[in-house]
């Protein structure tokens, strides 16, 4: 045995660096173990920070594209994705870098290698060098994330099979992409690659895009993928991925047959339980990999917590983060960092969307009586003098108490735009009229508050 912890947090993530950070502050003494070799987890290495860097190029360049007084006197006809990917990574670097400067700052021992449990309170770490190192441990918790689902069927070794991880290694020129899955990765891939010049057919295993959004909201978002030249085919299912050595072909179940140059599969994810040797300390992981947890994020043995992407949806790093700050502050007997209960839907593609709250739908269906406010970026002095007049601002509010019951987003920004919604949301007096009374900067994106309170409040009678 080489070292006892209070706690040891498998996973350097954003769900295990909530945890540590936290446990830390309340005087535990914390070993955190990634199998990266480095901390800020797939978060920072493969998801959310390559593909918010590779968006942003992308957007930076679509508008220098359509705004015409720089496209005049100088054009970019494409940009080497080598170029774009590099500078990605050297934001993953930064991001690296400076968690890793929290965990040192905060005294957290970091091991890198492959965990697993060898008993109730023992944990095995391989590294990479083939040393075994023992921990010693009071509490864990597990925050190993998630990975893509890779069927068995479909050879992800081969050059022009993708997946979300591997595609940040693309290296040669693609004219056209598959993207299978239009969950939130495909739809934000398909409005990157899209926006860099390929054609790119998003194929839907469902017969909408994200039917979990307001009805509006998804509507405009097929709307404006189809405008930037994106083929979407919905209710579409893979039969079989047949590769060659210069393009892939696939065979959908309805008959159809799509080539590409590549094909990027985006279809679920699964939970990182697999190499864990749960048995040991007592857990099992559904068929997904995830693991079952209480209110306070703790699994059925009481001494193990799991948070993050492990646990299941909503499987986003900003809940992650909050999960692990909660579930160690009840590891810590404070107790003082709330469930993570609402959590706002940001999806990065380009334009953006944003939602809190209820959709007309829920609503309809639970007979509550709701009006709505909508303001369009078009008619936003912002808006127009940024270019970015694409969107919309959608607050649904009680007709009776003028209680907000859900902030609707589309547009640049908007995963921005909706916290100020969810603010007024989360407050006692929460009530439209809040942004008919209160005065805001102008020019301003946030204006779209005021003129859709008021379009709201005018219809009423
Ligand atoms: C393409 C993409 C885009 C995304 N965009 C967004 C976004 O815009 N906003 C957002 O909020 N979320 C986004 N997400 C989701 C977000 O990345 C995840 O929700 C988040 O990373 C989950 O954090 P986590 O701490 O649970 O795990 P992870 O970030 O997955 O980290 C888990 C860590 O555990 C380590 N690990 C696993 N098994 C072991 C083991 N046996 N031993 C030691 N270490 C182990 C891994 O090496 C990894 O470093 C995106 C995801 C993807 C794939």
């Amino acid at each position: 045995m080489h070292a006892r912890y209070d706690v040891v947090v498998i996973g350097a993530g954003p769900g295990g660096e909530g945890a540590a950070m936290k446990l830390v502050k309340e005087g535990r003494r914390v070993a955190v173990v990634d199998a990266l070799g480095e901390v800020g987890g797939n978060c920072a290495h493969v998801g959310t920070i390559p593909s918010k860097a590779l968006r942003q190029t992308v957007y930076n360049l679509s508008r220098f594209r359509r705004d015409p007084v720089l496209s005049r006197h100088s054009e970019i006809k494409t940009i080497p994705l080598a170029q774009i990917l590099a500078r990605a990574h050297k934001i993953v670097e930064t991001q690296v870098g400076t968690h890793q400067r929290f965990f040192e700052r905060n005294d957290v021992d970091l091991y890198y290698g492959k965990a697993h449990f060898e008993d109730a309170n023992t944990l095995a770490v391989l590294t990479d060098e083939g040393v075994v190192e023992r921990i010693g441990f009071d509490n864990a918790v597990i925050a190993t994330g998630s990975r893509p689902y890779q069927p068995r069927d479909i050879d992800f070794s081969h050059p022009r099979v993708f997946d979300s991880d591997k595609i940040l290694q693309l290296d040669y020129p693609v004219h056209k992409l598959i993207i299978y899955g239009a969950g939130v990765i495909g739809c934000e891939y398909a409005s990157i690659f899209v926006g860099l010049g390929y054609k790119v057919d998003l194929v839907n295993t469902q017969p909408q895009l994200l039917s979990y959004l307001d009805d509006e909201i998804a509507d405009a978002l097929s709307h404006y993928l189809r405008d930037l030249g994106v083929l979407i085919r919905n209710q579409e299912e893979y039969e079989r991925v047949e590769t060659h050595d210069d393009h892939v072909i696939l065979h959908l179940k309805s008959g159809k047959k799509i080539k590409a140059d590549a094909i990027l599969w985006c279809n679920g994810r699964a939970g990182n339980t697999e190499t864990l040797n749960l048995e040991a300390v007592g857990l099992q992981a559904n068929s997904r990999g995830q693991i079952a947890i209480d209110e306070q994020y703790r699994t059925a043995v009481p001494h193990v917590f799991a948070v993050g992407d492990v646990i299941g949806p909503p499987a986003l790093a900003s809940a992650a983060y909050d999960q692990g700050r909660c579930a160690a502050a009840h590891i810590a007997g404070s107790a003082d960092v709330p469930r993570v209960a609402e959590v706002p839907t940001g999806i990065y593609t380009i334009p953006e969307i944003s939602c809190i709250g209820r959709t007309e739908k829920q609503l309809t269906d639970a007979r509550v009586p709701y009006e709505v406010g909508q303001s369009f970026f078009r008619h936003l002095a912002r808006a127009q003098i940024s270019g970015d007049v694409v969107g919309m601002l959608k607050i649904l509010f009680h007709r009776d108490t003028r209680e907000i019951l859900g902030i609707h987003c589309f547009g640049n920004n908007s995963s921005e735009i909706v916290h100020i919604g969810q603010a007024v949301m989360n407050q006692p007096g929460n009530s439209i009229d809040y942004f008919a009374n209160t005065t805001f900067n102008y020019p301003t994106m946030a204006e779209a508050y005021r003129v859709a309170a008021l379009n709201g409040l005018n219809r009423l009678f």
